[in-house]
């Protein structure tokens, strides 16, 4: 979708569409005697609105609650839809979201070019964040995959006109907000691509090419490209057991941006992501119907990489190194046996009880090495444990961590970009219950326990965190997909969701 911004508008718009909001509030029966009404709030409306709605016999109807909408012609011909959206001093910027794009659906396949009256959506006194999260809405809900249909969609429509009576001179800012979006959300759509990608088309050593063939188009990045030979020079034994079942190659894509004003003393953020092309499980099988759907098991390093990619587009004044893990769980002759004992790239030995935790085997060795580049905070992402959607739901991401005040400065930047993080803890007994009997660790606690294995895997991951980097840890295996709850996101597939929340991390980190 286009969007394009006009300030210091005089007139109203002349396009066939003229989108403008409408409020309710509670009004007490004078006599107290019947429940309180809602009543529409339009006094920001222009006159010639007014007057054209106040016409119409149906008028009465329309109160501007949340999800009500009317729309009635002017005698320029135009036609003005009012959304409703209920007791102004109760919106929040998620409500915009979710209205932009549920607008978007409405008249896409109706108008070619609709304007916006954004004043009339500023909320909280708050122009920019408004602007912000209504051009989410639109940008994100502008999203479909439609690469293996022979009969794809056709559109005419062209994109909206966001009109302000804001002065002119606030252009060149409320471009670049809108400019700062509009990378956040392509990159958001970049990894939702990846994910939706099938497994046979979108395997290791094609995951990673098409990531480094992106990533060399941003400026100030280097990119570099870990092979099977360099991965077994590394040792890293877990990362190497999980790949021996597969046709491809492991790839360990390494990626990192100096922002241009670097300095010794600039921080320095590691991102480290779980790619598992496929995960069949290994010989821990997992049934036919768990395993639909295992494509989405890159979604941690698809959701890392595109917050890398709008951090390095949007200017993060932070060093940010990026780290993917990308191999499939596959069986052949070679794959590696449950019972099986590795040693990981930092020497300790691990027991693989069961060949379906692996990408607690990749994601160890890869924080093991980033570690080495001894970064200030380190975060992972992967869609870890199937225990996270017992725990939290599919709504709700999973953050652990070794340092509070990091995990406090992540839970606010989900709450600024209003996504759903809960922490959970991770407490000595945890750690015990990963210790091996004949090895240093080993991948799951006990066969058949069921309980905390959110966080057991990530006590797992903990015994990789070297050089006291403070990390955390993100189990997106809940929200990477199909968020039919909100309509910014497409209602079956990659989510795309937490980009925006370590994104905004990365962009205020000190
Ligand atoms: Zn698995």
């Amino acid at each position: 979708v286009k969007i394009d911004i006009h300030l210091g508008a005089k007139e109203s718009p002349k396009n066939e569409l003229v989108i403008i909001s409408a409020f309710s509030k509670e009004v007490a029966d004078k006599n107290k005697k019947a429940p309180a009404k809602m009543e529409l709030v339009n006094t920001h409306w222009p006159k010639e609105y007014k007057e054209a709605f106040a016409k119409l016999k149906s008028h009465t109807r329309f109160h501007g609650k949340k999800g009500e909408h009317y729309k009635f012609p002017l005698t320029s011909g135009a036609v003005v839809l009012a959304l409703g959206l209920g007791d102004k001093a109760k919106l929040e910027y998620e409500h915009l979201r979710k209205e932009a794009a549920k607008v978007f659906k409405a008249v896409k396949d109706h108008y070619d070019h609709p304007a916006i009256l954004f004043d009339s959506f500023i909320i909280k006194n708050k122009a920019e964040e408004s602007l912000e999260a209504l051009l989410e809405g639109l940008y994100l809900v502008d999203y479909k995959f439609e690469l293996y249909l022979s009969k794809k969609s056709e559109s005419t429509f062209k994109g909206f006109q966001l009109i302000s009576d804001k002065a002119k001179s606030l252009q060149k800012k409320w471009d670049d907000i809108h400019s700062k979006v509009l990378h956040t959300c392509e990159s958001i759509n970049f990894a939702r691509n990846l994910v939706n990608e099938p497994p046979n088309v979108l395997h290791s050593e094609e995951m990673a090419k098409r990531i480094a063939e992106d990533a060399k188009k941003l400026k100030g990045v280097k990119v570099t490209v870990l092979t099977k030979k360099d991965i077994e020079k590394e040792k890293m034994g877990m990362f190497l057991a999980v790949n021996r079942g597969s046709a491809y190659e492991p790839r360990l894509v390494h990626l990192s941006y100096t922002p241009a004003k670097a300095t010794s003393k600039t921080k320095h953020v590691a991102l480290v992501g779980k790619g598992l092309t496929f995960d069949t499980g290994g010989y821990s099988l997992k049934p036919g119907a768990s395993m639909i759907n295992m494509k989405f098991d890159m979604a941690g390093a698809a959701t890392l990489y595109a917050a890398f990619r709008s951090s390095v587009l949007n200017h993060a004044p932070v060093k940010i190194s990026c780290y993917l893990g990308i191999t499939d769980n596959a069986i052949n002759s070679l794959a590696t046996f449950p019972d099986s004992i590795v040693t990981a790239r930092n020497g300790k030995t691990v027991e693989i009880l069961n060949t379906d935790a692996e990408g607690r085997l990749v994601l160890g060795d890869v924080m093991d090495y980033a570690c080495d580049d001894k970064p200030d905070v380190m975060i992972d992402a992967a869609t870890l444990t199937g225990a996270v959607l017992v725990a939290l739901g599919t709504e709700v991401c999973g953050l652990m961590g070794n340092d509070q005040k990091l995990c406090d400065e992540l839970l606010k930047s989900a709450k600024a970009k209003d996504e759903y993080l809960w922490q959970l803890p991770v407490i000595q007994e945890y750690r015990d219950s990963m210790k091996g009997s004949i090895s240093d660790l080993k991948n799951i606690s006990n066969a058949g326990d069921r309980n905390a294995g959110t966080a057991k895997a990530a006590a797992f991951l903990e015994s990789f965190v070297k050089n006291e980097v403070k990390w955390a840890h993100f189990d997106i295996a809940g929200v990477g997909d199909s968020q039919s709850h909100l309509p910014y996101c497409p209602s079956k597939g990659a989510s795309g969701l937490m980009v925006r929340s370590i994104h905004h991390y990365l962009m205020n980190a000190k």
